[in-house]
C-alpha cells in the first residue's frame, strides 16, 4: 500500500497497521498545520507573518549523555559548546516575542534548558508578554523555583525519561541509575503541585524509542500512569541524527516495538492518555519525506543560545544554517525575517541533505492542500 501522505484523523493509520491515539483532537495530530493557514498563505506569498512559535535554546550544555542526541554536533564539539544566553537577553527575548506576535514559546534543547537559571523569571515574562510556555526537559532539574514557575505559567512540560527502569535508563543516558530515580520523583513532585494549584499544566513522559530502550515502552507507560502524569509520548529517535547520515536507519526491534506500543494503550483511562506517534515516519520509522521543499520553516523561529537564528528547529547550531541574530538586540529579527534573503535562503535548501523535518507533514499540507488544493477548500 502506498504511504499516506497526510495523518488519519481516525484512531488507526489508513493501513490499520498501527494505532496512534484514540482521540484525534491532540496535540501530536498533524493535521493541527490546517490551524495555520493564514501563516502558510503568508510565507506562500512572501508576506511572513510573525512565528507561531520561538523555539528558544537558553544553553548549549547537558548534564546527561543520551545514546541518541541530536545535539552532540552542538554539545560536544562545536565552537558554540556551552553558550549561554544572559538572564538579561533571555527576558529582553520574551518581552520582544509578545510584542512582535508570537502565540507559544517552547524551552527546548540543543542542550537541557533548566540548566540555565534564568527560566523561572523567563517563564513568568513570557505570561506577562501574553505568550504561552512549554519545556522539554530532562527532568533532572525539574525542581524549586523553575518548577514553581512552570506550574504557574506554562501550558504544558514534556519530562525525557525515555526509559521504565533504572539500569535501561542508565544505560542510554551515560549516568548513574540513581538519577532516575531523581526524575521520577521530579515527574511525581510537580504533578502533585499541579494538582494541589488547580493549574492547567499538562505533564507528559516523553519516551524516544531507540534498539536499546525498545523492550522498556511498557514498564515505562505503567510508570507514567502510576506517577500521575496525563500522558506518555513516544516516538522513534531519529536514526539520521545518530548515524549521521540522511540515508541511515537505525534497525529497531519492530516486533517488540509494534507489541509494546500496542500494549500501553491498555493502559489508557479518563486519566491518563497514550501516544505512540508514527505517521511522521516510514513503517520501520525512519526517515519520511513526501514533500519538495522547505516551506513551512516560518512557521517558528530557532534562537540558539549562541545568539543566532537558526531556519529550523532540525538544523539548529549548524552554521550554515544561520539566518540572522537576535543578540544583543531581538528587534534585529524584524530586519530579515520574511525578506528576500531569507526567502532565497529556503529555496536553496537541499532536502537530500535534511535530516527529519519536525514540520515535514506542514510542509506537505502546504504543497498539497494549500497550492494543489486537493481538499478542495471552497467546500467544507
Ligand atoms: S528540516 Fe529541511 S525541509 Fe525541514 S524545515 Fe528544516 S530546512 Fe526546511
Amino acid at each position: 500500500m502506498a504511504q499516506h501522505n497526510l495523518p488519519s484523523p481516525s484512531r488507526e493509520s489508513r493501513s490499520g497497521e498501527y494505532r496512534e491515539w484514540t482521540d484525534p483532537y491532540n496535540s501530536f495530530n498533524s493535521l493541527k498545520g490546517l490551524l495555520y493557514r493564514d501563516w502558510m498563505e503568508g510565507i506562500l506569498k512572501g508576506e511572513f507573518l510573525p512565528p507561531v512559535e520561538a523555539s528558544i535554546d537558553p544553553v548549549y550544555s547537558c548534564n546527561l549523555d543520551c545514546v541518541w542526541c541530536n545535539s552532540h554536533g552542538i554539545l560536544k564539539n562545536g565552537s558554540i559548546k556551552g553558550k549561554k544566553m544572559t538572564t538579561k537577553h533571555l527576558l529582553d527575548l520574551c518581552r520582544f516575542l509578545g510584542e512582535w506576535g508570537v502565540k507559544g514559546a517552547c524551552f527546548a534543547g540543543g542542550g537541557e534548558p533548566l540548566l540555565h537559571e534564568g527560566c523561572a523569571e523567563a517563564t513568568e515574562e513570557l505570561a506577562k508578554a501574553g505568550v504561552e510556555s512549554a519545556f522539554l526537559t530532562n527532568g533532572i532539574n525539574l525542581e524549586g523555583d523553575a518548577a514553581e514557575a512552570i506550574v504557574k505559567y506554562s501550558r504544558w512540560v514534556g519530562v525525557s525519561v525515555d526509559s521504565g527502569s533504572r539500569d535501561n535508563y542508565s544505560k542510554i543516558k551515560n549516568i548513574p541509575p540513581e538519577f532516575f530515580d531523581r526524575v521520577v520523583e521530579n515527574l511525581a513532585g510537580i504533578v502533585e503541585l499541579r494538582n494541589r494549584s488547580g493549574s492547567k499544566l499538562e505533564v507528559s513522559y516523553k519516551f524516544l524509542i531507540h534498539p536499546d530502550n525498545a523492550d522498556q515502552i511498557l514498564p515505562a507507560a505503567k510508570l507514567a500512569k502510576e506517577i500521575g502524569v496525563d500522558y506518555i509520548h513516544a516516538r522513534p529517535a531519529a536514526s539520521e541524527n545518530i548515524l549521521g547520515g540522511a540515508d541511515c536507519a537505525l534497525d529497531f526491534p519492530m516486533d517488540i516495538v509494534n507489541e509494546q506500543l500496542s500494549k500501553i494503550f491498555e493502559l489508557q483511562d479518563e486519566n491518563f492518555k497514550v501516544f505512540g506517534i508514527r505517521h511522521k515516519f516510514s513503517p520501520r520509522m525512519t526517515l519520511k519525506k513526501n514533500f519538495c521543499s522547505c516551506l513551512a520553516a516560518p512557521l517558528l523561529i530557532q534562537l540558539g543560545a549562541d545568539g543566532n537564528c537558526y531556519l529550523c528547529v532540525d538544523h539548529r547550531g549548524k552554521p550554515g544554517f544561520i539566518i540572522g541574530r537576535h543578540e544583543p538586540d531581538p528587534k534585529q529579527i524584524l530586519e530579515f525575517w520574511g525578506g528576500k534573503d531569507m526567502i532565497d535562503f529556503m529555496e536553496k535548501v537541499d532536502l537530500e541533505k535534511c535530516p527529519r523535518c519536525t514540520f515535514g507533514i506542514y510542509n506537505e499540507i502546504m504543497e498539497k492542500v494549500l497550492v494543489e488544493d486537493r481538499m478542495c477548500m471552497s467546500f467544507p
